[in-house]
């Protein structure tokens, strides 16, 4: 074998080694044991105590032998990220010291933690502290391999002792449950009787970028926060435009081969990876899967980028905003709504006007996305996220769809005449290269700047931030498809099936006209966008802060409440999360520069100031002219002045705002007050960084981050 030959890798066999999927349960469990269990999680039946304890000794044994010493209740708290609790197997001692090991069908269905410690906007602190993690046997359970060991992880939803969700599981399952229900009961009225269930699958695309490590430790700003908050633009960006699509860098490529097979061993079915527009940007899309499931595997994904990155001495970052001036990453929320039989609900099929489900399915989706917009918004709402909607590579903080030529004219159609007779075909196109075959044109051609694109047979929602769970998005789909097909399904079990026909035909028409003003398959990114869609009434919402309040709205608490997937409490306490989120981590980002500004940057200036004053007095003593250093010298002060006023005065706003009691007005104080002077503190120490010599600037630039990898 050459060096350059890779060891075989047998990734069939290697695929989902580390999970205890529906082949390992069928393998080992007992069959009567196994059908419950696959009762529970396709029917939702609840699982009795003696098979639980039946499926718990099974699931340990299986851990065991993979090498793991410790099972954890793995749970998405309010956090962002997840979180576990780790117990080892063993029971207590025996006589003789010996002890057993053990997983019990209690410890399997129900943990408890102190739920005090976790975000709850308020409503831990009128109840008891206790908070309970509750298995959620839909996701498979699955071996996490660190540098500690090995770890059984299982996927558990997390309440507080009276049954509010304190997470982002319980309510994604909530809506789910939701839509299914909504939209079975739609597809009965066309006819439809062999389907049980309508399943939303979600391929979450992830971008991240990846620095090195030595670089990235020697960065408070990166360290504490995620992301720069000082730095001048190198000269060159991403405007060559030749990193998108590029060839890997070799150190790259290694890291990406590792996180793939990590990844494949718990089942994440990593697909595609490639380089993105920015330098040091990347992307990994895994295939599409149901909806819990991806929003189990992008954690998975997320983690994994991080710890493979530090083994290979890079450093992997989240953040939606990393560096200033190139692109932001995001997360691609892919969405469509499959049978239980398959069917996609989202597929147009040959002729879309002859396809009158689909239609009605679309129409609904109009429906709900602009009668729900604020609310669409508010799910991607992340206080990096404010950094990079609205910029010019991202989808603006207004939503709108985008449908494609041909399905826009269907749409127009059936608002102007009534009917859609006939389809723009995707004709040919002509590569003009002979040896090319002439490849049939999509019907829909792509539009980057869209923020919910139709793509075929799924919904692209491009406004998630690259670091936010996809949960939260995803619950509000379903539940806003779901009230929409739940009223569409109303009022055409009123017309009678007798009138069916002529009830779909209208009301598809009439939702395309009502709710046309959502569809926009212009460019995004223009100024003249935000105006038209203002004169449309279309809510622009550019902050996170301004997102905020769709969650609690009466239109939203009756929307959530209706379909069982929050109570008003619950949106209360999200809404409370928030606020105090966004507050947290704009001071630590003040904080942050407050510190990395006054202990290193402004020394750094200070220091050039003083070489720049000997070199004017030696140049003066040999009696040269010594205009340039004095110029250079003058210009450096000014900045130095400006740089320390603006340092007092972002001290002092972030104290003021830190003082005041967390909610919507401390949140709109640092947003209004503190953000602002974070910028003006960068301004000065930007444009002194450009006049300092290398030697004394004392973190990595932009360029040796971006480019040195
Ligand atoms: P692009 O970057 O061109 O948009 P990618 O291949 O990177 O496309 O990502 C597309 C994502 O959409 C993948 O995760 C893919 O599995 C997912 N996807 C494809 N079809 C569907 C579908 N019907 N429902 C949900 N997701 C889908
Ligand atoms: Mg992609």
């Amino acid at each position: 074998m050459t060096e350059m030959q890779s060891p075989v890798f047998d990734l069939q066999e290697v695929f989902g080694e580390d999970v205890f999927n529906d082949t390992a349960m069928k393998k080992r469990l007992p069959k009567k044991a196994y059908q419950k269990l696959r009762e529970t999680i396709d029917g939702g039946q609840e699982l009795d105590f003696e098979t639980a304890d039946i499926i718990a000794h099974t699931m340990k044994e299986w851990a065991m032998e993979k090498g793991a010493t410790h099972f954890t209740h793995w749970f998405q708290p309010l956090t962002g990220v997840t979180a576990e609790k780790h117990d080892s197997f063993i029971s207590a001692p025996d006589n003789e010291g010996k002890v057993l090991m053990r997983l019990s069908g209690k410890e399997l269905i129900k943990g408890e933690s102190d739920a005090s410690s976790f975000p709850s906007g308020g409503l831990r602190a009128t109840f008891e502290a206790r908070g309970y993690t509750i298995w959620d046997s839909t996701s498979p359970a699955f071996i996490k391999r660190d540098e500690g060991g090995a770890t059984l992880c299982i996927p558990t939803a997390f309440c507080s002792y009276t049954g509010e969700a304190l997470d982002q599981k319980t309510p994604l399952l909530r809506s789910m449950e939701a839509v299914s229900r909504e939209a079975i009961h739609l597809l009965r009225l066309f006819g439809n009787t062999t389907s049980e269930k309508v399943i939303p699958h979600v391929g979450a695309e992830q971008e991240y970028f990846i620095i090195d490590r030595e670089k990235y430790l020697k960065r408070m700003d990166l360290v504490f926060t995620g992301r720069t908050l000082f730095g001048a633009m190198p000269p060159k960006g991403q405007e060559l435009d030749d990193h998108y699509f590029g060839t890997l860098k070799p150190r790259i490529a290694a890291y990406m081969s590792d996180v793939n097979k990590e990844l494949w061993r718990l089942g994440v079915p990593a697909k595609t990876q490639h380089n993105e527009a920015a330098p040091a940007q990347h992307e990994l899309a895994p295939i599409y899967e149901k909806v819990n499931v991806a929003v189990d595997h992008n954690q998975l994904i997320m983690q994994t980028l991080k710890r493979v990155a530090t083994r290979h001495g890079l450093r992997c970052l989240l953040h939606e905003k990393p560096f200033a001036g190139v692109n932001g990453s995001g997360k691609h929320d892919n969405w469509s709504l499959v049978t239980d039989d398959g069917i996609n609900l989202l597929e147009p099929g040959k002729t879309p006007h002859e396809n009158i489900q689909f239609l009605m399915v679309l129409t609904c989706i109009l429906k709900a996305v602009d009668e729900h917009a604020d609310l669409l918004r508010e799910s991607a709402a992340d206080v990096g996220n404010d950094l990079r909607l609205g910029g010019n590579e991202a989808p603006p903080a207004i939503i709108s769809v985008f449908l494609g030529e041909q399905l826009e004219d269907v749409v127009f159609q059936l608002v102007s005449t009534g009917h859609a007779s006939n389809t723009k075909k995707g004709g040919k196109l002509n590569t003009g290269v002979p040896y090319l075959n002439d490849i049939s044109k999509d019907a829909t051609d792509r539009n980057r700047t869209s923020p919910f694109a139709f793509t075929g047979n799924k919904f692209e929602f491009r406004m998630v931030g690259s670091r936010d769970s996809v949960a939260g998005p995803n619950v509000v789909l379903n539940s806003i498809v779901a009230e929409a097909f739940h009223e569409a399904a109303e009022e055409l079990e009123k017309a009678g099936p007798e009138n069916f026909d002529n009830a779909v035909h209208d009301l598809i028409k009439r939702y395309a006209s009502e709710h046309q003003r959502i569809i926009f398959n212009g460019n995004g990114y223009s100024e003249s966008w935000v105006t038209e869609a203002k004169r449309r009434g279309l809510p622009n919402l550019p902050t996170m802060v301004d997102a905020i309040p769709a969650l609690t709205t009466d239109k939203a608490a009756a929307l959530f409440e209706k379909f069982g997937v929050f109570t008003k409490k619950e949106l209360v306490s999200r809404m409370e999360v928030k606020y105090e989120t966004y507050s947290k981590d704009i001071n630590i980002e003040a904080r942050t520069m407050l510190e990395l500004a006054g202990k290193q940057l402004i020394p750094a200036i200070i220091n050039c100031t003083e070489k720049l004053a000997r070199a004017v007095m030696t140049v003066e003593q040999a009696g040269a002219d010594a205009s340039v250093q004095k110029r250079r010298l003058q210009k450096l002060s000014a900045l130095l002045a400006e740089a320390e006023a603006a340092h007092e005065t972002l001290e002092s706003e972030t104290i003021a705002a830190e003082r005041m009691p967390a909610g919507r007005n401390q949140a709109v104080t640092f947003r209004d007050r503190v953000v602002p002077a974070m910028e003006a503190l960068r301004r000065p120490v930007d444009e002194a960084e450009m006049m300092v010599d290398k030697e004394l600037w004392p973190i990595p630039s932009y360029a040796d981050l971006m480019f040195e990898v």
